[in-house]
């Protein structure tokens, strides 16, 4: 008989106040049909970042927990004793794994944030008590595609994943679930989550975020699709990297013989950065592609607009285009050195730069 929980342990509180769930019209409506009872024991939730994939598996998790659920899959009332334990985040059936998890497990200091054994151990051990609330216990893995095949973290929870019951479900979260083993997504239902409208982005940050609606809009495409890409562009430090970005890109490529410093990285963060770097210095080029090819109405970061067309007259005596095609591809090649290797990520950076000076 597994033990039951005396109280609800204390959690991490979410990070962000619950909105209206948006978009991903095909993913509400299939486990509206399924309904709560006909659940699989595990899904896997594949999208790219910021569309909604762990938001979703959250609220799912606190519409199972409620006591007074107006729908399914996302209809929590918000202000019985369940639901507010889990918008403080202290909710006791619901296991979120997020830095913070993987970082309290950890008996020794880690340099990696990956899923490791000790977490891994807490997550079972977690999983083995009874529910709390007396309902499911759901336990919600975001990122699934970092924990990296043959881990002991790994072979535990698959033990786990291969003994389905009842009383427990399980939410993983991938953007590159070709990378989560087929072992793991054999026993794991997939839904995949797509890309979000520039109308529904628009809407949110409207409604949700105080944006004016000619803002909301203009944040809404350079987003392409990701609603969590536009409200990251609300934290100064997102800010202050994309500025710098967006000048070393420009000044690299319009005067190659200059050295113009890189976006500064900082140190606890550096990989995640450089993905957000990279992700940056590929909008900036593919924007003044469009411009060289003379299709303005497709220029994503419309509030650049004005300094991308001075670059883009320097750049016309530089070799247009074609110097921008090859531009382009160096940032895809940094992106998947950074992606695929221990390399750091200043290096990559530093890489980056020669690239495009000789672009
Ligand atoms: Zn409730």
């Amino acid at each position: 008989m597994p033990k039951r929980r005396e109280v609800a342990p204390a959690a991490a509180p979410l990070r962000e106040p619950l909105h209206p769930f948006v978009g991903q019209q095909h993913v509400l409506e299939y486990f509206r049909r399924l309904g709560p009872q006909a659940l699989a024991h595990a899904y896997l939730f594949s999208g790219d970042r910021g569309v909604g994939k762990r938001t979703f598996a959250t609220m799912l998790a606190m519409t199972l927990h409620c006591e007074r659920p107006t729908g399914f899959p996302v209809g929590y009332c918000g202000t019985c004793g369940a639901c507010r334990r889990g918008l403080a985040g202290s909710c006791g059936d619901t296991i979120l794994v997020d830095l913070d998890f993987i970082r309290e497990t950890a008996r020794v200091e880690r340099k990696t944030d990956a899923l490791h054994i000790d977490a891994s151990r807490r997550i079972i051990e977690l999983m083995q008590l009874q529910s709390y609330e007396g309902g499911r216990l759901v336990c919600i893995i975001p990122d699934f595609d970092n924990v990296t095949p043959g881990d002991y973290a790994y072979n535990a929870l698959l033990k786990e994943l291969e003994e389905p019951s009842a009383g427990k479900l399980f939410l993983l979260t991938a953007h590159r679930p070709d990378r989560v083993l087929p072992t793991i997504r054999s026993r794991a239902c997939g839904i995949r989550f797509g890309p979000l409208s520039e109308d529904e982005i628009a809407g949110q940050l409207e409604r949700y975020y105080g944006q004016p609606a000619q803002r909301a809009r203009l944040l809404a495409r350079r987003a392409q699709g990701s609603l969590g890409e536009a409200i990251r562009e609300f934290d100064e430090s997102v800010m202050e990297l994309r500025e710098a970005t967006r000048t070393w890109c420009l000044q690299t490529l319009q005067s190659p013989k200059r050295t113009s410093a890189l976006p500064r990285l900082s140190r606890d963060n550096a990989r995640e950065e450089a993905v957000e770097v990279l992700r940056d210095a590929r909008l900036v080029i593919r924007d003044l592609l469009m411009l060289s090819l003379g299709q303005e109405e497709h220029v994503l970061d419309r509030e650049s607009l004005t300094q991308y067309k001075a670059a883009s007259a320097t750049l016309e005596e530089e070799g247009g285009p074609t110097k921008l095609v090859a531009a382009l591809s160096s940032v895809n090649e940094a992106a998947r050195i950074a992606d695929e290797t221990n390399i750091p990520p200043a290096t990559v950076l530093g890489w980056l730069q020669v690239q495009l000076k000789s672009a």
